[in-house]
């Protein structure tokens, strides 16, 4: 009776092709990349595809009269179960909100509305020169929106940092559908809280950003793609620290282990080279003059750590091609069983070796196949477990591997999530990591941005 009214409601303000509320969309929706059907969730009640700010201030009116969730999806690529519904509830869509409203080249910024595609912002800025380093692996579906709620990183985050590293301004529509701003449009800002910083990572429960302001660099004269095999995975480990001990400074620096690289040359061919232990992908980026120089310097560490089949790209498309192989590798996992869990340890570079021994030993010691691939230059790993979530034996020795592989990374030092977030598949696990008095610290912040627990109600914590 309750939802018929809000429903109602909700088809009063908004067009009728901008309410779903049919089961079949509603489940859809209720989903993300997380897929676990272990993970406690349910039914979204209805999703609203918003087009303006105004139009989202007004869901929120209407959730707050109701007191119904509000869960906010980007494309829904999140690996930690961060946008489906645990309460039912409203998804509050963006596909709609995706516009790049200005690309201004004097200031180097962009602002954007949050349903816009990362890969469509870094194409446009690239245009004229300008660059967005973030990418978490979607580029052609993540948001801008869902990008800002996780702090997601990518493969570039060694050299350019994550997305809080370009975050200058947001508007954000709050709990009680006020709007307010977040910072300046200016490089730097002394002034107050950093505000900004709360609602990056906060996984959509203490805002709704409704429009950000990003900080854009200038666009690197070239790239280059650096592919390199070896017979032994510590000699990939001596290589990340040798380029660093150097003050090398690639973009990144990528891992795929045996397993991965089977797997994705048995699914998605690309010329891989099987027999080897492991593969690094290193991109190096700058002046046209430097590059040469850069890959010399690169190619000696790596000869001289004995590291063999050592290719480069030498045009765009010869880069995408060994990028498509890495990228591909989640997509090749899920061939192996009906599902495919991913995870996001990380750790300080020098405990690396120990970390991703570590997780292999782990889920052989549990009968798990792992695909391990990983942004090793900031020394985070991402175990694939193919997992088959009908057979109840395999998923509780994956959940105890799970366990292992956390306390793993907590014991070397490092913490349970480098860019994914923690959504309702960590959250059992935070405080392993955030101390009691910061845990409730955080509740407290959830409280003040959002007193009757309507948005993204019981992600984190
Ligand atoms: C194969 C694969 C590889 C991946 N690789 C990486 C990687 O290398 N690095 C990385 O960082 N991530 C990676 N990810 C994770 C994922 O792609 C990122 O988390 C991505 O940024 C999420 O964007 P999205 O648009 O899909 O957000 P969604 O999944 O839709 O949402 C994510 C969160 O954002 C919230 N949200 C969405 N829009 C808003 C808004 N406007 N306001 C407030 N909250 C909002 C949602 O409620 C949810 O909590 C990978 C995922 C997959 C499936």
């Amino acid at each position: 009776m309750l939802n018929n009214n809000f429903i109602k409601e909700l088809n009063k303000t908004f067009p009728r092709e901008n309410v779903l509320a049919e089961i079949e969309e509603r489940y859809v929706y209720s989903k993300d990349a997380s897929n676990n059907p272990y993970i406690k969730n349910s039914l979204a009640d209805a999703v609203v595809f918003v087009e303006s700010i105004e139009e989202v201030q007004s869901v929120v009116k209407i959730a707050n009269k109701y007191e119904i969730p509000i869960i906010c999806r980007g494309a829904g690529t999140n690996t930690v179960g961060a946008c489906v519904p645990t309460n039912g509830g409203i998804i509050l869509n963006f596909s709609k909100m995706n516009k790049i409203l200005e690309i201004n080249t004097q200031n180097m910024t962009a602002k954007v509305q949050p349903g816009v595609i990362i890969g469509d912002l870094q194409k446009a800025v690239e245009e004229v020169n300008l660059f967005y380093p973030p990418d978490p692996s979607n580029l052609k579906v993540s948001t801008i929106g869902g990008s800002i709620a996780q702090n997601s990183a990518g493969a570039r985050c060694f050299k350019y940092g994550a997305t809080k590293d370009y975050i200058i301004d947001m508007l954000v529509v709050t709990a009680d559908g006020k709007l307010i701003r977040t910072g300046s449009n200016t490089i730097k800002n002394a002034v107050g809280y950093n505000l900004g910083s709360i609602f990056i990572g906060s996984e959509g429960t203490l805002g709704i950003v409704v429009e950000a302001t990003i900080k854009l660099l200038p666009k690197p004269q070239c790239t280059q793609v650096i592919m390199s095999y070896f017979d032994l995975t510590q000699d990939a480990i001596n290589v990340v620290d040798k380029i660093i001990e150097k003050k090398l400074f690639p973009s990144t620096i990528d891992f795929m282990d045996n397993n991965s690289i089977k797997t994705v040359e048995r699914f998605y061919p690309t010329g891989l080279i099987c027999d080897k232990d492991c593969a690094l992908i290193i991109e190096i980026d700058g002046a046209k003059d430097t590059i040469n120089t850069q890959r010399e310097d690169i190619c000696k560490i790596l000869r001289k750590n004995n590291a063999t089949n050592i290719q480069y790209s030498t045009n765009k498309q010869e880069a995408e091609n060994i990028w498509k192989a890495r990228r591909s590798s989640m997509a090749a996992c899920t061939k192996l069983k009906p599902n495919v869990t991913t995870d996001d340890i990380i750790v300080p570079r020098s405990n690396l070796s120990k970390l991703i021994k570590g997780v292999q030993d782990i889920c052989k010691k549990h009968s798990l196949t792992t695909c391990l691939v990983g942004h090793v230059g900031d020394g985070s790993i991402h175990p694939q477990i193919p997992i088959d979530y009908s057979d109840e034996k395999e998923y509780r020795e994956y959940k105890i591997a799970k366990s292992e592989i956390y306390q793993l990374a907590i014991n070397l030092g490092g913490t349970i999530s480098g860019e994914h977030g923690i959504g309702l598949e960590k959250k059992a696990y935070i405080s392993r990591v955030v101390d009691g008095g910061a845990l409730d610290y955080m509740r407290q912040i959830k409280k003040i941005f959002d007193p009757k627990n309507i948005l993204n109600p019981y992600k984190i914590f």
